[in-house]
This record gives C-alpha cells, sequence and structure tokens, in this order.
C-alpha cells in the first residue's frame, strides 16, 4: 500500500517531497510526523484535528488551510463521533482567528487515484478565494488531474 499517488501532484517541489517521505514510510500528516516537520507549521491543535497551512495552495486562495485528524483514516467517516465532531471545534478556531466571513470546504474520501488526492490520510481543505485579486474568479474544488493532461 502506498501512502501517496504522485498521479495527482500539482507541483514539483511537492512530487519531490512526495518520493521521499514515501521512500522513508513516512505519513506527513499522522500527528508525531506533523509536530515534527519543520516545513509544516501547526497553527493549532484541538483534541482530534490539527490546523496547518497547504503548502502547495490551490491558484486563486488567498488562503487555504487543511484540518487533518489525529487518526489515519482514509474517510472521514471512519473517525469515530469524538472526532467527527470535534471537527466543528476546530473549523470555528479557523473562522474566528482568520476572521472568515466566507470560506468552501472539500475532503476527498477513499483511494485517491479517484478522488484527486495526493495522501490518504483524510483532510479537509478550507478554501479562501481571494477576491480582492481584479482577476479573481470563484475558487472550483478541482476533483480530479490525470498525469499527462
Ligand atoms: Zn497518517
Amino acid at each position: 500500500m502506498t501512502l501517496y499517488y504522485t498521479g495527482n501532484h500539482r507541483d514539483p517541489g511537492q512530487l519531490e517531497e512526495m518520493h521521499r517521505l514515501e521512500r522513508s514510510g513516512i505519513c506527513l500528516f499522522c500527528p508525531d510526523n506533523l509536530a515534527n516537520e519543520p516545513e509544516q507549521r501547526l497553527l493549532h491543535r484541538t483534541s482530534w484535528w490539527s490546523v496547518t497551512p497547504n503548502r502547495y495552495p490551490y491558484a486563486g486562495t488567498q488562503n487555504h488551510l487543511l484540518l487533518v485528524p489525529t487518526i489515519h483514516v482514509a474517510d472521514l467517516l471512519d473517525l469515530p463521533t469524538e472526532a467527527r465532531n470535534d471537527f466543528w471545534t476546530a473549523l470555528s478556531w479557523v473562522r474566528d482567528t482568520f476572521e472568515l466571513e466566507f470560506y468552501g470546504l472539500g475532503a476527498r474520501c477513499g483511494p485517491c487515484e479517484y478522488t484527486g488526492g495526493t495522501i490518504e490520510h483524510v483532510h479537509v481543505h478550507v478554501i479562501v478565494g481571494a477576491v480582492t485579486d481584479p482577476e479573481h474568479q470563484p475558487v472550483r474544488f478541482k476533483l480530479s488531474s490525470r498525469p499527462g493532461r
């Protein structure tokens, strides 16, 4: 089983990082690794969730955060009830801290090769569009990009 699906990488640096982590057998989003990865800042932690910036934010975003559960599962619905409920605590922290008036949420559940995901450990994207940019267009949650397209 692989932790990373390189077919969906969006950045050459990201691809390199995915290869490095896969070779080391490190899941970047498992709590100990997330806490010890200097490039992956930890902004906040609740009982069951970590808040961290997406190091490879989507184009057209002014802020792109990830909410990562402390348990390694591939589907949000495989989290225990306490973790599911605690999601709202983490999301509230994000909205309050960043004073968000709007944002989009997205999660990919199941095998990355079918969802457009890159890492098996499920996480929720909090996407804030860069509306002050004159070129702004509403952010579209990209489902999939196949290699070579
Ligand atoms: Zn993990």
